[in-house]
Order: C-alpha cells, then structure tokens, then sequence
C-alpha cells in the first residue's frame, strides 16, 4: 500500500489563519500544472508501491478544472501502479461546487470529498476571510450527494476567539443534519506569520479560555457519537467504515510520494519535501526544489510515537520494543506517571489515551520524547 498525494498551492484570497503553503497567483496554473506533470514523471523509477490513495490537498485543488485532472489522471496511470479501488480524494471549496463540475469529478473517479466548510455561521466565514457564505456550505454537501457522492468529509473550526460555545454548538447540530460520513474538527491555532497571529500579538484577539475549549471538545465528541461517529484520530471522526484512508496511512507509516511546491513526501526512512516556493518549483529542476533527510532512531521513534498516540488504536508497544529496543525501557519508564494518573491506558500490549486526555495529548507526546 502506498498513497500520492498533490499540493494545489492556488487561491482566490487568503484565509487569515492559514498557514498552508498557498498563492493567490492564479495567472501560474498552467505552468504549474505544466511542472506537475514533469515532475510526475522523474519520480516514476523511484516508487514503484500499488497506490491506495490519491489525495489532493491544498491550497484549492477543486480550482483545477476537470480536463486537467483527467490529463492528469492518465499520467499517473501510465507512471504508477493505482489500484481499481484505491480511494481518490479532492479537497474542494463549497463555492467552487456546481452539478456540472461535481459530475466532472465522479466521472473522473474521485470517490471521497472533503468540503472545507469551517462554519455554517457568516459571522465566523467573514472574520476567518473563507469566500464561501453560510448558504453556500450547506449547499455544497447537499449538492455532492445529490450528484452521487458516497464518501463525503467537512472541516469545521472551533475555539474562535469571537465566537461562542453556543455558536459552535449549531455548527454541530447542522453537521449532524447533513449526508457527511466524515469530519475534521480542528481547534483554532494562531499560527506565526499568518494575519491572526498578528492580530492575537495586538491584542485584537484573544485565545479562548481553557474551559471554553474543553467544553468545545467535549461537545464534538458528545454530537459525533450520537451521529453514529467514531473518533479514530485526535482531530477526525467518521461513520463506521469511513476512515480516510489516505491519512490512516500518514498515521500507520506507509510509504506517500507528495507532488507541487511544499509537498512532503515519505518512503523507507527517507522524509522528503519540496522547497514552498513556486517560483523555484516552476523552474522544474528537482535537485533545487527537492531537500530529503534520513530519519535518525530517535526521529524514527518520536514520528512512530506522535502518529500512534493521536488514533484511538495507540501505540503497538511491540513494535516499539522491536524496532526501537534502545529506547524501549525509557518509554515505559516515561509513560508510567501518565498511566498512574489515569492520562494513558496500557492494555493489550498498546498504549493509548483515555478520551479525557486526548485533547492534551500533545503534551504527552511531547513529555515521551527522546533524542539521541
Ligand atoms: S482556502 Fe484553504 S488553503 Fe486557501 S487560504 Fe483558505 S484555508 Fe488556506
């Protein structure tokens, strides 16, 4: 099993929390796309895995239109080995939804969207700078089924400092009202060097209490379950049978080859990425825009447990003794103090968070890490 994934570094306008590599450069698409395909192509020798997934993230990849993705789909067919069943997925804006281009999609054999609604409230869609409106995002998922799709994911956005719990609550209730077989629930991160956190180091914003997050949490956890949702990894949840495979991959340590400018890509020990820089990717010579480092032990065994201690299967300890004896003892040491105070379970020779903890679970992780 092996996954693609393409970064579509284009959009129309810039949210203000984002932090994604993205350009609002829209006259660059045909070079861009002219580039990807050459760079489809170099790679061919070098990977040679069956695909199960095909993922295109972004950026705003549901701007490409379908011709290119059908030129696109027939030369990743002619490089690579994609399996009749592998699950192809399209990141898409709600309002660059019309019947006409989601047929286009299904023709082309996308089978899974992901629609970044963010919120059904225009007040949080205006603040956040999404060029959708609160209609829109309803619209939009209502239209993919329509239209056929089966395999349908949102985004929604909570912790906003202008917005309440109340508010995020009827985010949830018109989540739970829709055809959505998956979700991404993120909590609202000032990231450094977006408009946000500009706005948050002026005081203009403030971060939500701790409290007020938690009660967030615990509410998405509350309507997911009572939508028949399973919450498999810290921030995603979905209908039995829904998991995005594409990202359980990231999570389980299969191999993924990433195409366009910031894409990262992972296979062996090797972890590879392209410079964010299209300018540099346009000029299309890869030993300029590639960089790759070879994960270290302590690397290797840091990533394996981040990866493992965020999904609701936790860390398999027996591969951690066997892949990683050196570090092995030091985990189990680590890891007893949060076992004791009720933070990790170990059972059945995993180790995973309780569902109280897994909103703090990046500061366990962080407290089990190793260096060399
Ligand atoms: S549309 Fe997506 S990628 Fe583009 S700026 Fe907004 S959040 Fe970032």
């Amino acid at each position: 099993m092996a996954g693609l994934y393409f970064h579509i570094p284009f959009c129309f306008t810039r949210c203000g929390y984002c932090d994604f590599y993205k350009t609002t450069r829209l006259e660059f698409m045909d070079a861009f796309l002219k580039t990807l395909f050459s760079e489809v192509d170099h790679y061919k020798e070098d990977f040679n895995h069956p695909l199960s997934s095909i993922y295109f993230g972004g950026g705003t990849p549901s701007l490409v239109k379908g011709a290119d993705f059908a030129a696109l789909f027939a030369a990743v067919k002619s490089a690579y080995h994609l399996q009749s069943d592998a699950e192809i997925t399209i990141e898409a804006n709600p309002d660059d939804l019309t019947a006409e281009y989601l047929d286009d999609l299904l023709e082309l054999g996308f089978n899974r969207i992901s629609i970044g609604i963010q919120s059904f409230h225009q007040r949080d869609l205006q603040e956040m700078g999404r060029r959708h409106n609160a209609q829109q995002a309803r619209n939009a998922v209502e239209l993919a089924w329509q239209r056929g799709f089966r395999n349908i994911g949102m985004d929604l956005i909570y912790g906003l400092p202008w917005s309440s719990t109340a508010y995020f609550k009827q985010n949830l209730e018109i989540f739970t009202q829709l055809p959505v077989q998956h979700l991404s629930a993120y909590h609202l991160t000032f990231e450094e060097g977006t408009p946000f956190h500009r706005l948050l180091k002026k005081g203009i914003y403030q971060e939500v209490s701790e409290e007020d997050s938690l009660e967030q949490y615990h509410l998405l956890r509350a309507f997911t379950r009572q939508k028949g949702f399973e919450h498999y990894e810290l921030s995603n949840f979905c209908s039995p049978g829904f998991r995005s495979r594409h990202n359980s991959s990231y999570w389980n340590g299969v191999p993924y080859l990433g195409f366009g400018p910031g894409a990262h890509s992972y296979f062996g020990n090797t972890r590879r990425w392209n410079k964010s820089d299209l300018n540099l990717y346009l000029q299309g010579d890869w030993t300029k825009v590639c960089e790759e480092e070879q994960l270290s032990e302590a690397d290797a065994f840091n990533e394996t447990l981040m990866l493992g201690l965020r999904t609701c299967e936790g860390l398999d300890l027996k591969e951690m003794r066997t892949r990683f004896p050196k570090f092995y003892a030091t985990l189990m040491e680590q890891s007893s103090r949060w076992i004791s105070g009720a933070a990790l379970v170990h059972e059945n020779d995993r180790l995973f968070c309780t569902p109280g903890s897994w909103f703090v679970v990046d500061g366990i992780i962080e407290d089990l890490f190793v260096s060399e």
